[in-house]
């Protein structure tokens, strides 16, 4: 039954630690880094300031985004993995996403995130295949790997 798997985001821990010293500062949950925060990266080309040197270009981590000299900036937006970094590098605005904070006991602001490491909107897509054809015995859970024993 699907129930014997489901875990749900709030119940998956999350160390925070400070990014200087790695030393855990607190801890959250993956539903928390995902709570009210967008899942896509967009660009919008009106607000492109065309810039001699392209941040975005520069630091996108699977190369999606190209300066074309005469057209401008291609962006594969297919091939993105809305990992958001570009929303604080962008000098115009022009990658756009609401990426979210977390809060921590003890911190006296929210902590914005600037950098996913997980593609949300390629996640639930999969998810979604795969739990239908889990539903409809087309995928066995246990084919691959042998029999799994699930913790009570
Ligand atoms: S950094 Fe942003 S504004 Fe500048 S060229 Fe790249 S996409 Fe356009
Ligand atoms: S969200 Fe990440 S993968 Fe997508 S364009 Fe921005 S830097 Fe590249």
């Amino acid at each position: 039954m699907l129930t014997h798997i489901l875990k749900t985001d709030s119940q998956i821990p999350l160390k925070v630690v400070d990014i200087r010293t790695r030393i855990p500062i607190g801890e959250i949950t993956y539903g928390d880094v995902w709570k009210n925060a967008g899942h896509a990266v967009t660009f919008t080309r009106a607000n492109c300031l065309k810039c001699d040197a392209c941040r975005v270009e520069d630091i996108c981590p699977v190369n999606v985004v190209h300066v074309d000299p005469d057209t401008g900036v291609d962006f594969d937006q297919d091939n993105c993995f809305h990992c958001g970094i570009c929303v604080s590098q962008c000098k115009g605005g022009a990658f756009l996403a609401d990426l979210g904070s977390v809060e921590i006991a003890g911190v006296n602001h929210p902590i914005p995130v600037t950098l996913r490491q997980s593609n949300r909107v390629k996640a639930l897509k999969a998810a979604t295949v795969l739990k239908d054809q889990i539903k409809q015995g087309i995928f066995k859970i246990t084919a691959p790997v042998g029999k799994i024993n699930f913790p009570e």
